[in-house]
């Protein structure tokens, strides 16, 4: 029987841990969860079966699965379990981490036995929630494969090359998603300015050349509608989009595009906030057109 521990029930580990007590429970097997805030725990156990547990309980659990906001809380997590933690456990981190943390992680852990692979994940809340996530695991073939029946919450796992390689290919696919939403939200508020129906405008840009996932599910759903519902905070897209410099920084790239990007989601994060929807950087463009994107 296989005992899987998820660590860091938030947005994105609570919808996946969900995932991993229905899989126990369908093929035999123990899923227990522990958050800093324990109240999240309990509730995720009475919504849903898993097992509240305590840091030594998870120290010894088979697979250990981590879903925390950057590499450093996973260096605090892996200091709370560090002289408890079991030979042969394999620890799979599903956070938006940095490469060079995976590569320090993996060989701190191993001087316990304990192998790391990175895992980063995307499809948002909602792709958690439905378990139809997409994992880029990083690390060697063979603990990759062991990997792939430990993760009931994705519907596509590529293993995209060493430790480090998938919180890199996050950190680049998190860019890409800042570039295309900041230009589509730069052109939408021109429009808007035109006194062109920005609604008729995406209708178009959506069936032609221009769309992206920006145009065609967060400016419709999120900015136009002005709701703004926070699933994914301006915070952590930030700090994927300074990971995604230090990527470019260490294969010595050149990237004005991606350097102009980090500047202006710094710019809009002090002007907006960080715990907002990461959609509301486009309140900052808004704000240097005086104008509202809808
Ligand atoms: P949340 O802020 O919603 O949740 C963070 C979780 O980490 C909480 O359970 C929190 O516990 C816990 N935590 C924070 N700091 C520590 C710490 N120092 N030690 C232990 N636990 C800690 O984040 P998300 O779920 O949105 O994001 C998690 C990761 O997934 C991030 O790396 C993010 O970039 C990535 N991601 C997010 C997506 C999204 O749509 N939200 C999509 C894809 C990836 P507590 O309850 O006590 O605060």
């Amino acid at each position: 029987m296989t005992t899987t521990a998820f660590i860091g029930l938030g947005a994105m580990g609570y919808p996946m841990a969900a995932h991993l007590s229905r899989h126990a429970a369908e093929h035999g097997g123990a899923a227990l969860v522990w958050n800093r805030t324990a109240s999240k725990a309990h509730k995720h156990a009475a919504e849903h079966g898993s097992r509240v547990a305590s840091l030594s309980e998870l120290a010894q659990a088979d697979v250990i699965l981590s879903c925390l906001p950057t590499s450093a809380s996973v260096d605090e997590m892996i200091g709370r379990l560090e002289g408890q933690l079991r030979p042969g456990t394999l620890w799979i981190d599903c956070t938006s981490g940095h490469p060079d943390a995976a590569r320090t992680q993996r060989t701190r852990l191993a001087a316990h036995g304990v192998r790391f692979l990175d895992a980063p994940v995307s499809g948002g809340t909602s792709g958690a929630q439905q378990g139809t996530l997409t994992v880029m695991l990083g690390g060697p073939a063979d603990e990759v494969e062991e990997a792939r029946a430990a993760l009931p919450f994705a519907a596509k796992v590529v293993h995209v090359g060493n430790t480090g390689a998938g919180f890199a290919v996050k950190a680049i696919n998190n860019v890409l998603l800042a570039v295309n939403l900041w230009a589509a939200g730069e052109g939408l508020a021109a429009l808007a300015g035109l006194g062109v129906n920005v609604s008729a405008a995406l209708d178009v840009i959506n069936t032609s050349s221009g769309r992206s996932n920006a145009t065609e599910n967060l400016i419709p759903q999120r900015v136009v509608t002005r709701q703004f519902p926070v699933t994914f905070t301006l915070g952590l897209l930030a700090k994927d989009i300074g990971i995604a410099l230090d990527v470019v920084h260490a294969a010595k790239g050149s990237a004005p595009v991606l350097a102009q990007t980090g500047a202006l989601y710094d710019a809009a994060a002090r002007n907006v906030g960080t715990d907002v929807d990461h959609t509301a950087a486009l309140q900052f463009v808004e704000r240097m057109n005086a104008r509202e994107i809808r």
